[in-house]
């Protein structure tokens, strides 16, 4: 029996957002809900008490690719697992390492029984299959685990996106029978969840996603989004792919969005996101607020006293102006990512607790109507 399973609190009557309860064995996670992307195990700028105590973030991302790289996932078995390890009290789910080997791995030879790549990091040679990224996942002790797939890069052809989705199938069913086996030996209780591709192609979103449901996963992932296609292109793949997904399965949105993008999605059945935006965003400068963005080296800001967003209710808000984060910034002081990175993570926080209770108020297409005409930039 899973330990990780999921139940519906209230479903939108005009759109396919829902607001669900996601049951896992590190707590019970509010959805839609949006992962902070904790990479090597640690979300750039912020401690994992002021993620857990003082945001309330109740399940991180960590890549699978970079923590097998190093410090390598025995080294983590031996500490006592990921949790531990990072002392992270909330739930994680790791990726299966696919995107990152086919976007920052160098040489890579794609087999059908796995993939071959070379680290970015020392040049040596490694392989991935279906199988060994799940032991990987399993060493960490995931919450959720993800299947090994096969990103394509866009544009491709139909013809490739076909085959690249096949294998991801067939990865996807060995995977699952992997992971299985540990279930059956009582190792694991906790989830996988395989990944529909096909990349801009409705057809093959559709004929992927009726094939992964022989799997009964305890949820599903849209992956290949966010790769450089237009806007526009990766809701509609949604939309292909989220009316063939069982409703009573949690679906999650790989690697997307910006705060506006955030929205459309959960309207399109979407419950669970991930992005380095927020965090990666900080520290370049960029900070989202609820009247649009602060592009905080700007010379406008050099004596604003008033704080990022006069909204919001976090600890760099409640406490510092423009004027000091910019200055920060132009020092290139490590405070400023600290107290930036805290700011955006919250912002999303807060774009996810506002359209939760919209779905479950039933006012989730005002909310949307909203956000669509929301100002780029803050004043
Ligand atoms: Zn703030």
């Amino acid at each position: 029996m899973s330990q990780v399973t999921f139940e519906t609190v209230a479903e939108c009557s005009r759109t396919r957002a829902r607001a669900g309860l996601l049951h896992t064995p590190h707590g019970t996670i509010e959805t839609p809900v949006f992962m902070p992307v904790g990479t090597q195990a640690t979300v750039k700028g912020l401690t994992q008490r002021d993620l857990a105590d003082d945001l309330g973030v109740p399940i991180l991302l960590a890549n699978t690719y970079h923590l097998y790289l190093r410090p390598g996932h025995e080294l983590i078995r031996e500490m006592g697992g990921l949790h531990r390890f990072m002392s992270w009290p909330n739930a994680i789910l790791t990726d299966s390492g696919g995107f990152q080997v086919f976007s920052l791995a160098g040489i890579r030879k794609i087999r059908e029984h796995g993939v071959e790549f070379q680290s970015h990091l020392d040049g040596d040679l490694h392989t991935f299959t279906p199988e060994s990224t799940v032991d990987v996942q399993l060493a960490f002790g995931s919450d959720i685990l993800m299947a090994l797939d096969e990103c394509p890069e866009y544009p491709v052809s139909h013809e490739y996106a076909r085959e690249s989705m096949h294998r991801t199938l067939r990865w996807a069913g060995e995977a699952n029978r992997h992971f299985q086996r540990s279930v059956v030996q009582g190792m694991t209780g906790h989830a996988l969840f395989p990944i529909v591709q096909g990349s801009m192609f409705a057809d093959l979103r559709r004929e992927c996603a009726s094939a992964l449901l022989d799997l009964d996963a305890d949820g599903y992932a849209i992956g290949g989004l966010s790769v450089g296609e237009p806007r526009p292109l990766s809701l509609e793949m949604v939309e292909a792919t989220e009316e063939i997904l069982p409703r009573s399965r949690p679906r999650y949105a790989m690697g997307v969005g910006m705060p506006a993008e955030l929205p459309e999605y959960v309207a399109r059945g979407i419950d669970m996101m991930d992005c380095v935006l927020p965090s990666r965003n900080a520290r370049n400068g960029y900070l989202f607020t609820s009247e649009g963005r602060v592009i905080i080296k700007h010379q406008r800001y050099r004596n604003d006293p008033r704080p990022i967003d006069p909204a919001c209710k976090c600890y760099t808000c409640k406490n510092y102006s423009r004027a000091y984060l910019r200055h920060l910034y132009q020092a290139g002081e490590i405070l400023y990512s600290v107290l930036a990175t805290r700011h955006n993570v919250r912002r999303y926080l807060d774009i996810m607790s506002e359209i939760r209770h919209a779905i479950i108020s039933d006012s989730f297409p005002e909310y949307l109507k909203c956000a669509r005409s929301a100002p780029v930039a803050a004043e």
